[in-house]
């Protein structure tokens, strides 16, 4: 996409020039810009707010990925990361959905499921009848801990009770309680929903409450996004469309069946969807937590995605993944850049904004496939890599360019060389 006036591509304009397109394009105002791009970000007093000891703040790069098509809607998305590549990439790939038709998405009801270990019990069946006997009260006693969630339409929606019986001390009853968080991630709400169960827990029990908390496997809030991309979108200078679509197939399928490949595929994933979450104030530490656990949900660990061939030819992309995030709650709106993020990208509920970050999830998968599969990843790689061990040399930001090109065009990209050129230069 280009700027009308000057038809320069995006990543060619300034900083301000982008900033004013993005406005052009979204209708954000200055003040929101301002707090997107970190000129008026978190400050040192809403930090101290947030977490214990601050002695300061921690900056890193905001980017947007440009192109997405998210359920026929433009979505302008902003990622936070320190690793090169990831934004032009997801870019790059969501250009190609778009010659399909983009990403069709969607997300479960926002259901966490909280869990409850109840030990010290001598008749684990009777316990657990006489607490499936008070399922709804217990349901209604879960609820009333939150009014507000209730008004909104969210609340305690079931309560499962199983037993453990493998467990090296013997087995105890765990309890599910599963609620409907609506637009939150959902971990305080679950959470202070439990501390007021438990006496009622104990007392129908019998037993003793020991841990009460959320379950990051939130395998009931799954979002799911695919892409149907045709092959002339895919074809390169060197490879023709189909022959990109059967090697992106093949490099999947070494994913789907071998854990060290899938550990490293599904980090490519990863890269992509946490520096969404992490932009919009959310806890990617709990994404990655239910994306890993669900990988290995059938006892060998695997790929998140699925590539394949498609009735036509096209090349079909899905991947489907637990995704608890929020639009309030937790930093969402403490973080004046986060809630600049969830603006830009015009996400108007917890579930329209898990339908974009899935939907980055897969681009980024393509990404990271059609490069492996083709023309390997560290030619796309490198220049942008010589950028960081540039400045990492030391390079003033007039000289980083420049000697990154000189280290690509000699095809040798270290940080020695990159000082090297830079003393040289010093002493002209
Ligand atoms: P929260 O408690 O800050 O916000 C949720 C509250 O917002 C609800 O209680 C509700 O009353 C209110 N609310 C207002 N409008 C709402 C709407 N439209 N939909 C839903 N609720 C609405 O946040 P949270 O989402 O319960 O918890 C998230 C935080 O918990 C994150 O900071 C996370 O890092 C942290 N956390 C995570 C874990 C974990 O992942 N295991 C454990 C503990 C805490």
């Amino acid at each position: 996409m280009s700027d009308k006036k000057s038809n320069l591509k995006f990543y060619e304009l300034s900083i301000d020039q982008r900033l004013a397109l993005l406005a052009e394009e979204t209708g954000l105002s200055a003040d929101d810009l301002a707090k997107l791009s970190g000129r008026a970000g978190l400050n040192e007093a809403q930090a101290d707010h947030m977490i214990e000891n601050v002695v300061g703040t921690y900056a890193l790069p905001l980017g947007i990925a440009r192109n997405f098509l998210v359920n026929g809607r433009e979505v302008q998305v902003p990622m936070v990361i320190e690793e090169p590549s990831v934004v032009a990439a997801a870019s790059f790939m969501a250009k190609l959905a778009r010659a399909g038709g983009g990403f069709t998405a969607s997300a479960d009801a926002s259901e966490m499921i909280g869990q409850m270990q109840v030990l010290d019990i001598a008749d684990l069946n009777a316990a657990k009848k006489a607490l499936e006997a008070e399922r709804a009260a217990l349901l209604v006693a879960a609820g009333e801990s939150d009014p507000l969630l209730k008004k909104l339409g969210g609340g305690a929606r079931d309560l499962q009770v199983r037993i453990i019986d493998d467990s090296p001390i013997g087995p105890f009853l765990v309890i599910h309680l599963i609620m409907d968080v609506r637009d939150a991630m959902g971990a305080n709400v679950i959470n202070t929903a439990l501390e007021r169960l438990s006496p009622v827990v104990e007392r129908i029990s019998g037993g003793r409450v020991l841990l009460r908390i959320l379950s990051n496997l939130a395998d009931r809030r799954l979002a799911r996004a695919s892409c149907a991309i045709p092959l002339e979108a895919l074809t390169t200078n060197e490879f023709s469309g189909e022959d990109v679509c059967a090697r992106v197939i093949e490099a999947w399928a070494f994913a789907a069946t071998d854990p060290y490949r899938a550990a490293t595929h599904n980090k490519g994933i990863m890269n992509g969807m946490d520096a969404v979450v992490l932009a919009t104030g959310n806890d990617w530490r709990a994404v990655e937590a239910g994306a890993h656990t669900y990988a290995a949900r059938s006892g060998k660990y695997t790929s998140l995605s699925k590539w394949s061939k498609g009735k036509n030819g096209e090349l079909i992309g899905e991947l489907e993944m637990p995704l608890a995030v929020g639009t309030v709650g937790g930093a969402t709106r403490v973080h004046p850049g986060a809630g600049a993020a969830l603006k830009l990208m015009g996400v108007a509920s917890a579930r329209e904004l898990a339908e974009v970050i899935v939907s980055v999830g897969l681009a980024q998968n393509l990404g990271a496939l059609r490069a492996m599969a083709t023309e390997g990843i560290q030619r796309g790689h490198m220049a942008l890599h010589a950028r960081q061990v540039a400045a990492a040399a030391g390079a003033p930001p007039g000289m980083v360019e420049p000697i990154a090109e000189q280290m690509v065009n000699e095809g040798h990209i270290h940080i020695d060389r990159a000082v090297e050129i830079l003393n040289t230069w010093r002493a002209k």
